[in-house]
């Protein structure tokens, strides 16, 4: 499975995104908003800046107090974020999220961000192809 499928599969290919410049609390209202635990960090959609999760945000505070709320998005966020192609295999999404711990994932081309896979995507998306082979081998042993 590539990461074009698991794209494919989403309800809405769009992805959430702030500005550097956007405060704290901002940022956790566009969470809320969006049922969201990450967004891409990107002055204009498209270039990527970084990555500020929930857990960023949760570290800041357990360090600084509600005084980070009052920061902006680039004093918290993870630059250079790992990302991923849209021809990467589901597999290799999965292998690098789980070796950097981390759970989001933006898809670039031409060094653009054209979408974001996060861990439940692709787990989403591999119990639904390991469901179809079940399915696809039951059928060859029972000979329909
Ligand atoms: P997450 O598990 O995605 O909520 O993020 C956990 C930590 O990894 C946070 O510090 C994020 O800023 C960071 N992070 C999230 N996604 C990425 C990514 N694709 N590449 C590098 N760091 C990331």
């Amino acid at each position: 499975m590539l990461v074009q499928q698991i794209l494919s599969s989403k309800h809405s290919d769009a992805v959430v995104t702030t500005t550097a410049d956007t405060s704290i609390t901002d940022v956790l209202r566009v969470l809320s908003e969006h049922r969201i635990g990450g967004v891409v960090v990107s002055p204009d959609g498209t270039a990527i800046d970084g990555i500020l999760s929930e857990r960023d945000i949760v570290r800041a505070l357990a360090a600084r107090g509600p005084s980070c709320l009052e920061q902006t998005a680039s004093a918290l966020m993870t630059p250079n974020p790992v990302c991923c192609a849209k021809d990467d295999t589901a597999d290799s999404v999965l292998s690098r999220m789980t070796e950097g711990r981390f759970r989001h994932m933006p898809v670039v081309q031409d060094g653009r961000l054209v979408g974001i896979v996060t861990i439940g995507d692709v787990v989403k998306a591999r119990l639904s192809e390991l469901s179809m082979e079940k399915s696809a081998l039951e059928g060859m042993i029972m000979g329909h």
